[in-house]
C-alpha cells in the first residue's frame, strides 16, 4: 500500500459523502466521530508511538472548549482567534504538567494524569465564571464571513479536513529525524540518548502535541455543541479516548479513526439496546466497554488496524538520495594523538566496587581491548566512559576535554559513539532507519519543519549516510529489512554501522561477536581491519579471545573490578598472572 493511499481515499471521500443526500444524524455521527479521531491520534502518538499513557486527555479537550466558550460569550471574540488563544493555555499547561510528571516512570505517569484529569474536571465545574456544572450555554456556530457552518456538512468539511491534515502532520513527523527519535523513546531511553537524543525533550514535545489536538477538538465541539459543561471533559471521556485509540490501534495513525468510529458506533447502539435488553436503563455500556477492551488487548493487542497494516506491507522506500549531498564530518585526531583518558575511575553499587580506580589510555587510531572474566567489570567501565552510568570518582578526559561529568548524550555529540551488549535497536524500523538514528546530531530539522515536509534534503543526506555506512561494512543488501526479523550477527553489525554514523573520533564496541557465528565473526573481524585500516580508534570489549588477539594493539584486563595488567596482545598472553585468572593456568 503506498503510504499516501488512505490519504488519498479519504480527502476524496470527504467531499463526497458532504454531497450525499444521508440523513442528517448521520452527519452528525460523523462529526463526532471526526472530533473523537482528533483526540485519539494524539494518544497515538503518545501512548501509540512514544509510549506514554495519558487519561488525562479529556482535561485538554475541556481547555480548548471552555476557552472558545468564555472568551466568545464574554467579549465577543471571534471564535477563529479563540482557537489560538485555547493552544496557547493548552500548551502552557501541558508544558507545566508534563514537565513535573513526565520525568516520572512506570505507572506514575498514567496515574499523575488521572489526578490531572480530576482536578481540572473539578475546577471547571466550581468555577462560578465557567457556569459550574451546568456550564456555559448559548454559543455561536463557527462561520466564515456570512456563511455559517452549522451543524451538518459544511462542519463535517472543517472538522474532517483538520482530522486529514492533522493525520498527514503526524505521519509525516513519524517518518524524520525526529519522528525516529519519538519512535525510540518506547523501548528506553538508553540508546536514543547514546545516538545524542534529548529523550525527556522529546516526550514533553509528543505530550504537548497531543494536549493541542485535543485542545483543536474541544474547540470544535464547544462550536458544534453550541454548549459546553464539564461531564464531557471528566475522566470517564478520559478513559474512554484512551478505549478507542486501542481498539483502533494504538501505534497507527488511521487505527485513530476506526477507533473512534467504532466506539462512537457502539456506545450509541449500546445505549438503546442494553436497557431494552436487561429492563432498566443505566449506564451499563461501560462495562460492555469493559470487557471489550478485556478482549482486544488479548486477542489483537495492537488493535484493528494491525490486521489492515498487517496486509498490506509498507513499501520499501525508494532510494532517491543519490544525487543528496554528503553530511559534513567533524576533524579527526592524528595519529599518536591522545583521544581518550581514563583516570582512576571507580563505580560502587552499594557495597560491591564494580570498577576499582581504573586507568588507561588510548591514543588516535589504536584498537584496545577491554578484556576480563565475566563480571569483571567491563560493561560498567564501558557505561562510565559513555556517560551512561554516573562515576563514584575519577576522570574521563576525551580529545582533551574533561567529560566526566557530562551525560551520555553530550559526549557523543563530542564524537564517541558506541554499541550495546545486549542490542538496542527500534524492532519495527527498518535497517536504513536504525542507522539513520545514529546520524541523528548531524542533522537539524525540527518537529515543525518535519510535519510539514519542509525536511527532505535533509532527510535525503541522513538516509545516504546510512546507507554509506551500511555499505561501509558490507550490509549494503539490508536496506530495508524490518531490522527486528535480522539473525543476531547482521543486527550487531548494524549496531556498528549506526555508530560510525554518529561520525566518530572513537568507536566503542561492547562484546560485538557476542552470539555471532563463525562466519559472522569473520566479517566481523574483516570490518574492524577495515576501521583500523582507515584509522579508527577503538575501545573493544570483547570475549572471543582470537578475535581480540587479532586486532587489538593493546589490551586492558580487568578481574573483580580491578586492573590486572596491560601490554600488547603478546606481553598478556605470556603474563602468568593473566593466564592463571583468565585463561586458566595450564591453558
Ligand atoms: P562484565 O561486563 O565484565 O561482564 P559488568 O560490568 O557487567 O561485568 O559487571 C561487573 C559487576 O558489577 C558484576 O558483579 C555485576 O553483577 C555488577 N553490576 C553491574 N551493573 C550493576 C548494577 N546496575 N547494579 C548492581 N550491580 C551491578
Ligand atoms: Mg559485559
Amino acid at each position: 500500500m503506498k503510504r499516501g493511499l488512505p490519504i488519498v481515499l479519504l480527502a476524496l471521500a470527504v467531499p463526497v459523502v458532504a454531497l450525499l443526500p444521508l440523513p442528517d444524524f448521520w452527519i452528525a455521527q460523523l462529526n463526532y466521530i471526526g472530533l473523537y479521531a482528533l483526540v485519539s491520534l494524539g494518544l497515538v502518538l503518545l501512548t501509540g508511538v512514544g509510549g506514554l499513557t495519558s487519561f488525562g486527555q479529556a482535561a485538554f479537550v475541556g481547555i480548548g472548549a471552555y476557552t472558545t466558550a468564555w472568551l466568545t460569550l464574554n467579549t465577543g471574540m471571534s471564535p477563529w482567534l479563540t482557537l489560538f488563544v485555547g493552544l496557547a493555555l493548552t500548551a502552557i499547561s501541558a508544558l507545566i504538567v508534563g514537565l513535573i510528571t513526565l520525568r516520572m516512570s512506570g505507572h506514575y505517569l498514567p496515574l499523575a494524569t488521572i489526578a490531572w484529569g480530576l482536578s481540572l474536571y473539578y475546577l471547571m465545574g466550581n468555577l462560578d465564571a465557567l457556569g459550574k456544572y451546568d456550564g456555559l450555554l448559548g454559543l455561536k456556530s463557527l462561520s466564515i464571513g456570512s456563511i455559517n457552518l452549522g451543524q451538518g456538512r459544511l462542519f463535517f468539511v472543517l472538522c474532517w479536513a483538520l482530522l486529514l491534515g492533522s493525520a498527514v502532520a503526524l505521519l509525516n513527523l513519524l517518518d524524520s529525524r525526529p519522528g525516529r527519535a519519538i519512535r525510540s523513546l518506547k523501548g528506553g531511553t538508553q540508546m536514543a540518548e547514546a545516538m545524542g537524543i534529548n529523550t525527556f525533550r522529546y516526550k514533553v514535545t509528543i505530550f504537548v502535541i497531543a494536549a493541542l489536538l485535543a485542545a483543536v477538538a474541544g474547540w470544535l465541539l464547544a462550536h458544534f455543541q453550541r454548549t459546553v459543561n464539564p461531564s464531557a471533559f471528566g475522566l470517564k471521556m478520559g478513559i474512554e479516548y484512551l478505549f478507542m485509540t486501542v481498539v483502533g490501534g494504538v501505534g497507527y495513525v488511521w487505527g485513530a479513526i476506526v477507533g473512534a468510529g467504532l466506539v462512537k458506533l457502539l456506545d450509541d447502539w449500546l445505549q438503546v439496546a442494553l436497557p431494552a435488553l436487561i429492563g432498566t436503563s443505566g449506564s451499563y455500556e461501560v462495562i460492555v466497554f469493559g470487557v471489550a477492551l478485556v478482549l482486544v488487548l488479548k486477542y489483537l493487542p495492537e488493535g484493528l488496524w494491525s490486521v489492515v497494516a498487517r496486509k498490506f506491507p509498507k513499501p520499501d522506500r525508494l532510494v532517491d538520495w543519490v544525487d543528496a549531498d554528503d553530511l559534513p564530518v567533524r576533524s579527526k585526531p592524528q595519529n599518536g594523538e591522545r583521544v581518550l583518558v581514563v583516570d582512576n575511575i571507580r563505580k560502587q553499587f552499594g557495597g560491591l566496587v564494580a570498577v576499582n580506580d581504573i586507568s588507561f589510555e588510548i591514543t588516535a587510531g589504536q584498537i584496545v581491548g577491554l578484556i576480563g572474566p565475566n563480571g569483571a567489570g567491563k560493561s560498567t567501565t564501558f557505561n562510565l566512559i559513555t556517560g551512561g552510568l554516573n562515576k563514584t570518582s575519577g576522570r574521563v578526559t576525551f580529545l582533551g576535554e574533561d567529560v566526566t561529568a557530562l551525560p551520555s548524550r553530550e559526549i557523543s555529540r563530542k564524537g564517541m559513539a558506541r554499541t550495546f551488549q545486549h542490542v538496542k535497536l527500534i524492532a519495527d524500523m527498518t535497517v536504513l532507519e536504525n542507522v539513520a538514528m545514529g546520524a541523528y546530531m548531524r542533522g537539524s530539522s525540527g518537529v515543525v519543519s518535519s510535519m510539514l515536509r519542509a525536511n527532505q534534503a535533509e532527510e535525503q543526506r541522513l538516509m545516504k549516510e546510512a546507507q554509506r555506512q551500511l555499505e561501509r561494512i558490507g550490509m549494503g543488501d539490508y536496506l530495508h529489512e524490518q531490522v527486528g526479523n535480522l539473525a543476531m550477527g547482521p543486527q550487531r553489525l548494524m549496531e556498528i554501522a549506526r555508530a560510525l554514523c554518529c561520525d566518530p573520533a572513537l568507536l566503542l564496541l561492547d562484546e560485538p561477536a557476542a552470539g555471532l557465528r563463525h562466519m559472522e565473526k569473520q566479517a566481523l573481524a574483516a570490518v574492524l581491519h577495515q576501521l583500523q585500516g582507515e584509522g579508527m580508534s577503538i575501545l573493544l570489549v570483547e570475549h572471543d579471545m582470537d578475535l581480540v588477539m587479532d586486532v587489538c594493539d593493546q589490551l586492558v584486563v580487568m578481574e573483580f573490578g580491578t586492573l590486572l595488567t596491560r601490554g600488547t596482545p603478546a606481553e598478556v598472553q605470556a603474563n602468568p598472572a593473566v593466564r592463571a585468572a583468565y585463561l586458566g593456568t595450564e591453558h
